[in-house]
């Protein structure tokens, strides 16, 4: 007898698998999912590994499987396994991110009679076991719900349980009804030929009656595709009843045909040929491939590449080379995008260069759409697969490339639910375990990630220059304005006097402007308008954040508190104001300020409408159906706007005293983003840059498009301040409906973490905290943060049981 270990989906099983022995008959593989017992439940469970001892004395048996070609692959059971442990999640939570869309159903249990029951005697049943009894016998089986919704909750167990030990009635188990199934069209077809049916049809016409059966006779006999049901209902205004009348004459019958949901619409895309590799591209892609070459003759160790160039630099042409190279060689590929919906010029791009063989995984396909690409995926109908984070876990066959673009973009770590993976992270794993190469893309990478390159842990690969089609059209430029001096020449307004002229001449000129605005953390921190000094905490150098319900300063790291001082401490203005504006005053103020203009604003609370808003906005904005684009992070994106020349951000302090460590790395790559939509097209472009702090190491590198620069500086204070790279974050948050209780919890834990950390004698793990979380109130319930940091922590806190209330971020990015 064999022994199979299975990941339970069941809260209590945490990070371990359960032995279950396989009944003889069964055939089970590794990737299989399966019916298992668990306590009185009959629970979903994937087989991880198959052994012939048990790990434990006593087993239960498999009780069936659930699809008999097993849905992981060995690397992504492999995979799975190490998510878990890295980012120390539940293993059913890590391997459910691998199952088909769709198929984490319930259980649905079913109460029945035995074919012979045994005698028994009526008066020794209650009048509950006996109306149970009834009910079932009146079917072939009930659902227990039924009887639940009849008895009761608890008495229907009850009374179940008490006939099932008398032998009276017996449990059986089904997956609930399936939510997605393929999709299905009617179509009609014509059961005689076309000649008899238009024969058929003039006679109904002439005896004057059904003349709507003879129309779709008429209409049926002449069409040249197969006609669905509801286009033939649409084109001769057939009911039901006119279809149903043909059908019983025998004319016409209905075929259910199973079509595929398209996510990508082939129109008007035109077929792409590779273009001639600048030298730089050449030389970058030559490294790539000849890291596939390796790999194809079985090179231990895969490679990582972080191919670092400005936008416009030509990193996708590298890509699509590359991945053309993987598919000469009969594998395929993953691209990684940030975020899919902002992104539909680089799924053209693919889809152009490897026509009907680009699949486009995301969350706001629906779940119908996402089942059937999965289905194809997994038969190795796509050279690539094409999504945002968790496409990484799609199941291509024999993977060759993964490409993670924009790998610095904070949406590749999923922070809101378990497990908290790091796409790039999985990426890395997922390419050693099958052996692929990973190409990491970025205009500004991850501080992390070039420390990496600049180690020789990855393969730096730089295009520094844009590829234009017209000679030096150079990068836009980059003008730094200092609010302080447009206060002491009394300009109170939202706009610097530069700012104003240039989106004036530009609007003349009848081009186009995009004002940037980022909104996360607004009204929050505290500075001078007269010297611009920011209040910061003393210990961790982060900005302090107003908190308007108690009138404090907080540190969002250490707890730190403070009130607000009357004065600045450093020129002694009484100017300490709560800086924050939203895309509405911005909105309003532009308005009055070019009264002529016609605005567009693009935010999360106007994305939130409609089911394209992304591409709706977009469109209308680069059909200038606008002239001003007002909008935060998602106007940095990847977009080609050749109309606009003035890029203007309003504020760079707000993302600059983001309470954490990486603002200076947030503000840079943010700004350098939003500089690069200026000046794409023909017609050059300029950047205003408006700040209280220009002397800023993050907005000077960024105004001189200087990412050397900004990385020596960066990683110079991160060395100072012990963050990482040269440290590792595991971030626990508790949270809860009282406030008070969330901190007494947050002070327990911190207490009981210590006194391991001392028993254990380690020296190199510090805690930082308890604080409130820097969105202490989220969805009701507030939150509470300790963070640990040192070399190894996750090791060290894997060890210790988090008690339910408690969440885990290992390597968190963002507070
Ligand atoms: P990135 O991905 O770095 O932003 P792209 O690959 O999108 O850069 O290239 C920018 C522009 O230059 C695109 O319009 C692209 O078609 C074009 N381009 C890229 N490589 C070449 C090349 N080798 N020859 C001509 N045009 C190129
Ligand atoms: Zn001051
Ligand atoms: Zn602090």
């Amino acid at each position: 007898m064999g022994y199979a270990e299975v990941s339970v989906n069941s809260p209590v099983a945490q990070r371990r698998t359960f032995s279950y022995a396989i009944p003889s008959g069964l055939n089970i593989n590794v990737g299989q999912v399966v019916w298992v017992p668990f306590g009185d439940k009959l629970l979903q469970g994937v087989v991880l590994e198959l052994s012939e001892y048990p790990a434990v004395e006593e087993t239960r048996e498999v009780v069936g499987v659930i699809e008999s070609t097993p849905v992981l692959s060995p690397a992504q059971v492999s995979l799975a396994r190490w998510i878990s442990e890295y980012y120390l999640s539940s293993l059913f939570d890590a391997v459910a991110l691998m199952l088909p869309p769709g198929f984490r159903r319930k259980v649905v249990t079913f109460i029945s009679r035995p074919a012979t029951p045994p005698q028994y005697d009526t008066a020794a049943l209650n009048q509950e076991q006996r109306q149970a009894l009834y009910l079932i016998g009146k079917q072939d089986k009930v659902s227990l719900r039924e009887l639940e919704m009849v008895l009761g909750r608890k008495k229907a167990q009850a009374v179940v349980s008490q006939l099932v030990a008398r032998g009276l009635v017996a449990r059986s188990y089904e997956l609930e009804k399936v939510k997605v199934k393929p999709k299905r069209v009617r179509y009609l077809r014509l059961k005689v030929g076309a000649g008899e049916a238009q024969r058929e049809a003039a006679r109904l016409q002439e005896q004057g009656r059904a003349s709507r059966q003879a129309s779709l006779l008429e209409f049926l006999s002449q069409a040249a595709q197969p006609v669905s049901l509801s286009a033939a209902r649409q084109t001769v205004g057939g009911s039901a009843p006119v279809v149903n009348a043909l059908v019983s004459k025998g004319l016409v019958e209905i075929q259910e045909v199973e079509v595929r949901r398209e996510p990508i619409s082939y129109e008007g895309i035109t077929p792409s040929r590779p273009l001639k590799l600048t030298s730089a591209q050449k030389s970058a892609f030559e490294s790539i491939r000849s890291s596939l070459l390796q790999m194809d003759k079985g090179h231990p160790s895969p490679a990582v590449f972080l191919l670092h160039g400005v936008t416009g630099s030509g990193k996708t042409e590298v890509y699509l080379q590359a991945l053309a190279e993987v598919v000469k060689r009969g594998k395929r590929g993953i691209v990684l995008v940030p975020e899919i919906a902002l992104t539909p010029q680089t799924i053209e791009r693919f889809a152009a260069r490897f026509p009907h063989k680009v699949a486009v995984l995301h969350s706001r396909l629906s779940l119908g759409e996402q089942f059937d690409e999965w289905q194809r995926i997994r038969n190795g109908e796509f050279a690539v697969v094409i999504g945002s984070r968790s496409a990484i876990f799609a199941p291509q066959p024999d993977l060759g490339l993964i490409v993670i673009d924009e790998e610095h973009e904070w949406t590749y770590k999923q922070s809101d639910q378990s497990p908290r993976y790091h796409a790039r992270g999985v990426a890395m794993k997922l390419a050693e375990l099958s052996g692929a190469v990973v190409i990491l893309g970025s205009a500004t990478p991850d501080v992390e990630t070039f420390y990496h390159a600049q180690r020789g842990d990855y393969h730096l690969l730089q295009l520094p220059e844009r590829v234009t089609p017209r000679e030096g059209s150079p990068l836009p430029q980059v003008e730094i304005i200092d609010l302080r001096e447009e206060l002491k020449a009394g300009n109170r307004s939202l706009f610097s006097r530069a700012l104003s002229q240039a989106a004036a001449r530009a609007l003349a000129n009848r081009e186009q402007v995009i004002l940037f605005l980022n909104r996360r953390g607004a009204a929050a921190f505290v500075q001078c308008r007269r010297c611009g000094l920011v209040l910061r905490c003393r210990r961790c150098e982060v900005a302090l954040n107003y908190h308007a319900d108690e009138g404090v300063l907080a540190c969002h790291q250490c707890n730190y508190r403070m009130s607000v001082p009357q004065v600045c401490p450093r020129c002694l203005s009484r100017r300490l104001k709560f800086l924050g504006i939203g895309t509405q005053k911005l909105e309003v103020e532009a308005g009055a300020a070019f009264p002529q203009a016609r605005l567009l604003r693009w935010d999360s609370d106007v994305t939130r409408r409609g089911k394209h808003p992304h591409e709706e906005i977009l469109n209308r904005f680069r059909s200038h159906g606008a002239d001003i684009l007002i909008g935060t992070q998602m106007v940095a994106k990847g977009l080609d706007l050749p109309l606009v020349t003035l890029v203007g951000i309003v504020s760079a302090d707000v993302s600059l005293n983001l309470p954490d460590f990486r603002a200076g790395e947030r503000t840079f790559q943010l700004l350098s983003q939003v500089a690069g939509r200026a000046g794409r097209g023909t017609l050059g472009g300029q950047v205003v840059i408006q700040t209280y702090s220009p002397e800023h190491y993050a907005i000077q590198s960024a105004a001189r498009h200087d990412y050397a620069g900004f990385y020596k500086q960066e990683i110079t204070y991160r060395r100072q301040l012990h963050n990482p790279p040269f440290s590792r974050l595991v971030c626990l948050v508790y949270s809860h409906t009282n406030d008070a209780l969330c901190q007494r919890e947050a002070e327990r834990m911190k207490r009981l973490l210590v006194a391991e950390i001392d028993s254990r004698g380690i020296a190199d793990i510090s805690l930082i905290g308890p604080a409130p979380a820097f969105m202490h109130r989220l969805r009701g319930r507030f939150r509470w943060q300790l963070i640990l940091r040192g070399a190894e922590p996750s090791a060290f806190i894997s060890q210790i049981p988090m008690p339910p209330g408690w969440t885990v971020d290992v390597d968190l990015v963002g507070l």
